[in-house]
């Protein structure tokens, strides 16, 4: 049953995913905290789940965006960023129930009111015919759903830009101010000019932002070459849970995963640059169960002592965070020194994992670019590199399928960040 806030236990969730480390540098279940629930000066990293991709009705999403981060914090996410195309939930936004009903939110009305309150649900006009719906901007309703160390609402946007006649989609999250698309003469010309836009918005403001290429798959839009060649963006979708953005790629493209490899091998071993890190995303648009584009489908684990996002950021800057379909783990470690690679999963009762250690020389010939090196069940395992192997990622995957799978023999999977020996 669906009751009107405050909320009563929904966070007791939260500390599920507040998994530990077992290895020494990380230590505590859970944060400690005072009284009040600030974390103590001393106070241990923890793993923070959270979606930094999604959309609402103000873009093309087809729920409020209270309904979708109370969607989102009742699962035990602790960070979620709606990211709508183009715009930031900021300003007067009024909407026809018509047209929320066109998107397929056919009670979306009702449920809202159920949820929040006739108090809290804006109207105008006449009930049958012209009636209207305020959307509420972020700084209005993150009052209602925000809690310290629990789950915070994060700005964003989706900057949605085409060039040579291809989608460039790229997320910001955690901007200041709206982004209008830049575009380019070319595709790489776009990526570079929106994220020139969004680094001069970053030291204007004095604050963390995370700029991600989305769905290079999507239309077939992005290579991994311009993957490779624009070094300055330096995050990517390794998975992105809408079920159009050709995770797997086709005769003619190789798959996401595989441009990874390929992009982190022209990027660390031919052109002296940084490794890309993948995130896991929902880019979810569906709320009311039809196909589509549903929640929950991929995420991101982050590591970091406080829940804001500048900690959140600064760590993903740091690659201190995994992509995930499913899997979690309690533990990724690199070891620069002994070019080791470790991981520790989460296990859960009654399910086989595989992880595979994903290795590419320097002077690998394209097929043995992420050549398997080693592959095993146990929970705990390691890599270490060998002379003249320079990247190494690993990839769990699970004998189970996702909850909500986007393709056939789809499973469960968490992805570590590629860790190199090549400094740049
Ligand atoms: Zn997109
Ligand atoms: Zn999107």
């Amino acid at each position: 049953m669906n009751r009107p806030i405050p909320f009563g236990l929904v966070c007791t969730l939260s500390f599920a995913f507040a998994v530990f480390a077992p290895w020494s540098k990380v230590s505590a279940f859970f944060q400690s905290s005072d009284a009040n629930g600030i974390p103590e000066a001393d106070g241990s990293l923890q793993w923070w789940k959270g979606n930094l991709h999604t959309h609402s009705l103000w873009s093309d999403g087809n729920d409020f965006p209270e309904m979708i981060s109370d969607w989102y914090r009742q699962r035990g996410y602790h960070f979620l960023a709606i990211s709508d195309h183009n715009v930031l939930q900021e300003g007067s936004r009024w909407m026809s129930l018509k047209s929320i009903q066109v998107r397929g939110a056919k009670d979306g009305l009702e449920k809202y009111r159920q949820r929040f309150g006739v108090n809290w649900v804006e109207t105008r006009g006449d009930a049958s015919e012209s009636l209207e719906v305020r959307l509420k901007p972020l700084d209005e309703y993150r009052y209602l759903l925000e809690e310290r160390g629990r789950f915070i609402l994060i700005p964003s946007e989706e900057i949605t830009d085409r060039a040579e006649g291809k989608p460039v989609h790229m997320n910001a999250t955690n901007l200041a101010e709206v982004i209008k698309p830049l575009g380019g003469k070319t595709v790489r010309e776009a990526m570079e000019n929106n994220l020139r836009a969004v680094l001069e918005q970053e030291k204007a403001r004095g604050r963390e932002i995370l700029m991600h290429l989305n769905h290079p798959n999507f239309g077939y839009g992005i290579t991994f070459e311009d993957l490779a060649a624009v070094m300055a963006e330096r995050f990517f979708e390794v998975y992105n849970g809408h079920p159009g953005v050709n995770h797997r790629g086709d005769d003619q493209n190789p798959g996401v995963e595989r441009m990874w490899d390929l992009a982190n091998h022209l990027r660390v071993n031919k052109l002296g640059g940084s490794i890309l890190f993948g995130i896991g995303t929902d880019d979810s648009h569906e709320y009311f169960g039809k196909p589509g584009s549903r929640p929950g489908r991929g995420w991101v684990m982050v590591r970091a002592q406080y829940l804001t996002p500048e900690h959140l950021i600064r760590a993903m800057k740091a690659g201190d965070f995994y992509a995930s379909s499913g899997v979690s783990l309690r533990d990724v470690q690199w070891d620069p020194d002994r070019r080791k690679l470790s991981i520790a999963i989460q296990e859960e009762p009654g399910v086989t994992y595989t992880t595979q250690y994903l290795v590419t020389t320097a002077d690998a010939e394209l097929d043995q670019i992420g050549r398997i090196a080693h592959s095993t069940q146990d929970l705990e395992s390691s890599y270490r590199l060998a002379d003249g192997e320079t990247i190494v990622r690993a990839v769990v995957t699970s004998n189970l399928a996702p909850v909500d799978p986007i393709f056939d023999d789809q499973k469960q999977q968490a992805w570590t960040q590629p860790f190199t020996t090549v400094i740049p």
